[in-house]
């Protein structure tokens, strides 16, 4: 019998699985396949250091400056003032097995290639998860489950909390790490927004090595074919000029939704079960940026759990506390505004971002509103719709 059962060791699970363990809790942390990398771009803000100091002694390459194109490749650059503020880059499959070990080192249990499917329910209550495994299955008893296990959750939808994704709800993504000759700085990321609700990005990982994808979102999921924009991608002039070889060697490649909603805040708690991540939404619209959010999710609902276990109470009256946490209201505040915002930039075909980029390009004023919207949540001034 565990304290807690966390299904999914991805940055939400391990956060929340090494919390709980650091406080002495007995935490089942169960993982599909630890060797599965995560589709994503692994643009990680040093905002996650915080939480991962370890981050810090793998001298990643800093990205201190971003470049941003609108449809009609008008530059937004924006270059991070202080030396303590960048992002940096991470193949996902590393930066998942470290989150993983740190939540181990802290006495977490790690059960791997078992798959959680459903609910062990006694009495109406969720008593444990039910995995399935190579030699058939298992069942794990807690007191607290911990529902982590990305966008596809099986455990979120039985659990009667939130019901599945509709496309439109959805960011599609194709991306890849590819290898070899190329004119980017590597302390640079490039994002290359679209006509539509979408954008390209170009991470460098190392001199040789990149991440790569394109993104469509919400209703032009259905009016774009992925593997055609990716390939289109290429070959267009300013993609052109930084990856001017015809032939990169692919090391990984994969296609993946993500939430592209913002939080479910109905839909994050029940007697006993709390949802964490991706599997409640907690990636930024229309960015796609989620690993800081699910991370906080997951810290913040083991915390959660540690403050029911002292009042030994593990009814929704209790773990409610997850969804009133002022770190996660300020993420549902920041992702809705994010998310109307969205309707207002891509609006006919794109032309109105397209002009705020133009915009900024002359204006060192409205420049910074631009990036304080872009990258740090500000709310937008009154006069800046009517500039527009
Ligand atoms: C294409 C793409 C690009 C992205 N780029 C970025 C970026 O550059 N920066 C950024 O901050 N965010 C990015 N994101 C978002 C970010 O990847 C997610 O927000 C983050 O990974 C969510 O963390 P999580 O732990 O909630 O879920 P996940 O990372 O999905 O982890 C879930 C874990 O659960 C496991 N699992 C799944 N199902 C089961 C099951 N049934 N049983 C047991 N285990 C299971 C998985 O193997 C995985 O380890 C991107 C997302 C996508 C799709």
């Amino acid at each position: 019998m565990f304290d807690v059962i966390v299904s999914g060791a991805g940055p939400s699970g391990s956060k929340c699985a090494e919390i709980l363990a650091r406080n002495g809790f007995k935490v089942a942390l169960i993982e599909k396949d630890i060797n599965w990398r995560k589709p994503g771009g692994g643009g990680l803000s040093v905002r996650l250091f915080k939480y991962y100091p370890q981050l810090r002694s793998l001298n990643l390459h800093k990205k201190h400056t971003m470049k941003m194109y609108s449809a009609d490749f008008h530059k937004l650059e924006y270059k991070y003032k202080g030396f303590e503020d960048y992002s940096v880059v991470m193949d996902r499959l590393e930066l998942d097995n470290l989150m993983r070990e740190v939540a181990v080192d802290a006495g977490a249990e790690l059960f791997d290639k078992n798959l959680s499917f459903d609910f062990i329910t006694k009495n109406q209550k969720k008593i444990g998860i039910k995995t399935k495994i190579s030699s058939g299955s298992k069942e794990y008893f807690g007191k607290v489950i911990i529902i982590a296990d990305g966008m596809s959750s099986k455990l979120a939808i039985k659990s009667g909390l939130r019901k599945r994704w509709k496309t439109e709800d959805l960011g599609i993504s194709k991306c890849a790490i590819l290898e070899g000759q190329n004119s980017m700085d590597i302390n640079t990321v490039y994002f290359f927004y679209k006509p539509f609700y979408g954008y390209g990005w170009i991470f460098p990982i190392d001199e040789k090595r990149f991440n790569i994808g394109v993104i469509t979102f919400y209703e032009d999921n259905y009016n774009y074919n992925l593997n055609k924009l990716y390939n289109d991608f290429f070959k267009e002039p300013k993609v052109k000029e930084l990856l001017f070889k015809s032939d990169y060697k692919q090391i990984w490649m994969s296609s993946f939704p993500l939430p592209g909603t913002g939080v479910l805040e109905k839909s994050l708690y029940g007697n006993n079960l709390m949802i964490v991540g991706d599997a409640a939404g907690f990636t930024s619209p229309i960015s796609g940026e989620g690993l800081h959010a699910c991370v906080v999710s997951g810290k913040v609902a083991a915390e959660t759990a540690i403050n029911a276990f002292e009042i030994g109470d593990f009814s929704e009256k209790t773990l409610k506390k997850y969804k009133f946490n002022a770190n996660i209201k300020k993420i549902i505040r920041n992702f809705k505004l994010k998310r109307s915002l969205a309707d207002f930039f891509y609006e006919k075909e794109g032309s109105n971002l397209n002009t705020i980029f133009k915009l900024a390009e002359n204006d060192l004023k409205f420049r910074k509103t631009v990036t304080d919207i872009f990258l740090f949540n500000a709310t937008p001034p009154k006069d800046f719709f009517s500039r527009i």
